[in-house]
């Protein structure tokens, strides 16, 4: 608060210390701010839910003798049960990332084994939304499985990336998992990993509907959302791009996006190529 630094009297320090010290307590007031308004936000956005599913439970009760009435609100239940599922899901995960229990665990990895677990963390939607997805590697289409149909002689090299993996593998499903969601169905989406002057690039492009130029640089904002309304409906979080970013960031990585409203949106994460590994094949890639 205030009367920390009003208490401190200026001969008894000197410049650099004061700037320091007025600076650290502002410093602390922000985040003190952000954390205010983020429990804020939480507490709202569960609210909102678990209050839906109680009201709706005490209309079934009411409803109980009309059969059409119960599947009608059993499957808004069912709904309003994901997004809180959803929200405290993505909640641990931001959790996870922002304190030091989130420790990042750098080690060597594929950015094709990367790719393949965010896809494989939404292959389900995916199918049910008939949203066909594919793969490739510096422009090569590979199988969404390792090993599936893979000529080992033909398969390209997949660059490797120093970073924490489920880090990185919750980035990519997050950004997945959104392309499926803003996608009409009999879409495709299309992740790519590729190599260019010692940045590893994976991009995940969507035929959905796009993002207005307004809100390209605060989606990756906290709770924000293109369209509330349509984000509530469909279950989002708001939360599923600020972890993204945050787990992109404190791995050295960047995240991008393109969009025009309509057409469809472009995601990428751009990471610095591992250095080359002695003795290994290059790839980052165990042999079995
Ligand atoms: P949400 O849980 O609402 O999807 P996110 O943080 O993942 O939250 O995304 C924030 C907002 O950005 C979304 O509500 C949506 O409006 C927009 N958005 C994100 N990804 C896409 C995409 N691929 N296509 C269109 N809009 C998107």
């Amino acid at each position: 608060s205030n009367t920390l630094y009003l208490r401190v009297r200026i001969g008894d320090i000197d410049d650099d210390l004061y700037a320091i010290l007025i600076n650290d307590v502002s410093e602390q007031r922000r985040f003190e701010a952000v954390r205010r308004d983020f429990v804020t936000n939480v507490s709202h956005e569960l609210k909102t839910p678990a209050g839906a599913i109680s009201l709706l439970a005490e209309t079934i009760t009411d409803a109980a003798d009309d059969p059409d009435a119960v599947r009608y609100f059993s499957g808004r239940i069912t709904k309003e049960s994901a997004r809180l599922t959803e929200l405290v899901r993505h909640l641990i995960d931001l959790q996870k990332a922002q304190t030091s229990q989130g420790v990042m665990n750098p080690e060597r990895i594929s950015a094709l084994d990367v790719a393949r677990a965010g896809i494989a963390a939404n292959r389900v939607q995916a199918d049910a939304r008939h949203v066909d997805i594919r793969l490739s590697v510096n422009g090569k289409p590979v199988p969404l499985d390792e090993g599936e149909g893979e000529d080992p002689v033909e398969a390209p090299k997949a660059p490797a990336i120093v970073a924490d993996k489920e880090a990185m593998n919750t980035a990519v499903k997050n950004l997945v998992e959104n392309a499926i969601h803003y996608s009409p169905e009999h879409t495709t989406v299309a992740v790519g990993v590729s190599e260019q002057g010692g940045r590893v690039v994976i991009r995940v492009v969507d035929q959905g509907i796009g993002i207005p130029e307004q809100s390209l640089d605060r989606i990756f904002e906290r709770f924000y959302r293109v369209d509330p309304a349509r984000s509530r409906q469909t279950g989002g979080s708001g939360l599923g791009l600020a972890i993204t970013k945050h787990c992109v960031q404190e791995n050295g990585g960047k995240i991008a996006v393109w969009s025009r409203e309509g057409e469809g949106s472009t995601f990428t994460i751009t990471m610095p190529e591992a250095p080359e590994e002695h003795g290994g094949d290059g790839t980052g890639e165990r042999t079995r």
